[in-house]
Order: C-alpha cells, then sequence, then structure tokens
C-alpha cells in the first residue's frame, strides 16, 4: 500500500481523454486535487465531471509557452501550489517519412517534445518554493525501444522525451523533485481507436499478456512514480505493455 496522495495537487495534461484521463482518475481516487488539460473544452468539461474526485480543467495548447504558464499559474492559485506533474499530452499522426510535410514534423515534436520541457520550465518555480515536486512524462516504447512505419517524428520525439529526462533529472535534483518516465505499449485509447480495428487485433495478438493495455494501467505506474515510496527513483523509465517488446522473433508469440 502506498502513502495516500490526498490533498497533493496534481495537473494532467491530455487529460480530457485516454491515458491522461486513466491517470487523473487513478490520482483523483486517491484523494488528489486534479486540474486536466487539453485543447478541447467540451471534451474537458465532461471529463472533469464524469471523473469521481476533485477535478478542474483548463484549456491549455501544450506546445505553446504563454498557454502552458497560464495553466501552470491558474493550478496554482486553484489547488494551493502544484506537487505532481503529469506531462502526458501527445498526438501520433502516421505518414511515411516519403510523404511526410515538414510541418508535421514540427507539430508532433512541438506536441510531445517541446511540451515536456515547458512543463517542466513552468512547474521549476512552484517546486523551488516548497522544496520538492515530481514530474512523469508519458514516452513510449515506440522510439525509444521499437519502430513502426508511419511514426519517424513520433518515435523521435519519445526517444527525445528520454533524452531530456536525464538532465532534467540532475537538474531538479537541486529542488527535492524526481523526473521518470512511463514508456506504455498498445493502451486502448480513443487515439488509438482511430488506427482502426485490424490495427488493434493486431496489437493484442502480438502482446504476451494477449490484451492491450488499460489506460488505468498506466495511471498506476505514474501513481508509483508520485508517491512517497519512489523517492529515492528519478531518470528512470517503466514499461508498461503487457510484456510486448520481450518476444525475439513473431514465432515466439506462438510457442506461448
Ligand atoms: P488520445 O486519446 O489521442 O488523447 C490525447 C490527449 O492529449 C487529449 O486529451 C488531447 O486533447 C491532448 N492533446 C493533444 N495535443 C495537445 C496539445 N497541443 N495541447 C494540449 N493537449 C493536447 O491519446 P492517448 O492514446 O491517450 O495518448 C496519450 C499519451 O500517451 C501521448 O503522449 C501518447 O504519445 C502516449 N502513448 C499512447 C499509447 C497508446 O497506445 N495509446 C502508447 C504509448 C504512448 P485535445 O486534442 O483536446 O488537445
Amino acid at each position: 500500500m502506498l502513502t495516500t496522495l490526498k490533498d497533493r495537487s496534481v495537473i494532467v495534461t491530455g487529460g480530457s481523454k485516454g491515458i491522461g484521463r486513466g491517470i487523473a482518475t487513478i490520482f483523483a481516487r486517491q484523494g488528489a486535487k486534479v486540474t486536466i488539460a487539453a485543447r478541447n473544452e467540451d471534451q474537458l468539461r465532461q471529463a472533469a465531471a464524469e471523473i469521481p474526485g476533485d477535478v478542474r480543467y483548463e484549456t491549455c495548447d501544450v506546445s505553446a509557452w504563454a498557454s502552458v504558464e497560464r495553466l501552470f499559474a491558474s493550478t496554482a492559485e486553484a489547488q494551493g501550489g502544484i506537487d505532481v506533474v503529469c506531462a502526458n499530452a501527445g498526438a501520433f499522426p502516421q505518414t511515411k517519412i516519403i510523404e511526410m510535410e515538414a510541418d508535421e514534423w514540427d507539430t508532433v515534436l512541438a506536441t510531445n517534445l517541446r511540451s515536456s520541457f515547458l512543463c517542466v520550465k513552468a512547474a521549476i518555480p512552484y517546486f523551488k518554493q516548497v522544496g520538492k515536486g515530481r514530474v512523469i512524462l508519458t514516452s513510449s516504447i515506440t522510439g525509444p525501444v521499437t519502430g513502426f512505419p508511419g511514426w519517424a517524428h513520433y518515435g523521435a520525439s519519445k526517444a527525445g522525451q528520454l533524452g531530456f529526462l536525464k538532465t532534467a533529472a540532475m537538474e531538479l535534483s537541486r529542488y527535492n523533485t524526481t523526473i521518470n518516465a512511463v514508456m506504455p505499449g498498445n493502451i486502448f485509447t480513443e487515439g488509438l481507436q482511430d488506427l482502426g480495428q485490424e490495427y488493434l487485433d493486431t496489437m493484442a495478438a502480438s502482446i504476451p499478456l494477449k490484451r492491450l493495455g488499460n489506460v488505468e494501467d498506466v495511471g498506476n505506474a505514474a501513481l508509483f512514480f508520485a508517491s512517497d515510496e519512489a523517492a529515492y527513483i528519478t531518470g528512470q523509465q517503466i514499461v508498461v505493455d503487457g510484456g510486448q517488446i520481450i518476444p525475439e522473433s513473431l514465432e515466439a508469440i506462438d510457442e506461448i
């Protein structure tokens, strides 16, 4: 049993849907004060109303500094500071390199990687104030460990988050703050559903545990990194993928 996160102030970017909503649900269930952030206000309002617990919302574009700075200031005011930041928002359009426009590359890198830097930068003054803090990045197995046609930009952004993580861990240690990353495999979310049933079926068949992950599987890993029990872990990552990256060959799965 982990020490409770009751009354801790938490921000979850991309909290209106999918993995972010799962992370927000897990923290709210612990009694934390949670702000979910994304661009679409209707979806945010609905998610905040549906997630049981103390959940509010703010619109934010995580790729824009002014927007992120505003999110942190208003959340700190509403929730009495900031204890935990889950930098989770991300996008994964699928386009092969030969067809990819430079603008799409830039948008994906800004949404997934620049945003990690902006959230950490925005959080530092609040962590500094109280002398502690926690950051959890949502990376992926795609990029750091695996590749998939159409996701060169996405993979680069997700591997980039882990590169950022190492130096951020050193700089944040000064404020008694840890930063770690969750690396989901294929998690059943609205975003993943958009890739089609055939993709979902093929992926489920390639996973030793024989199912896609659910959003709370990732939320529980994030919760561990935010817990008091994880106080001495920083600059690290945990794969949450049902064993997907383990098989040495396609045939290995049939041997199970
Ligand atoms: P999703 O269902 O598409 O949800 C994405 C969330 O991010 C939404 O709340 C979206 O809201 C928000 N978002 C996107 N762009 C944003 C921006 N510029 N500013 C603020 N919010 C933004 O995606 P998901 O599957 O839950 O993925 C969430 C994270 O997990 C991403 O970082 C993704 O790379 C990572 N991940 C997912 C999987 C998976 O299998 N699902 C696997 C590995 C890693 P708005 O569009 O309203 O802004």
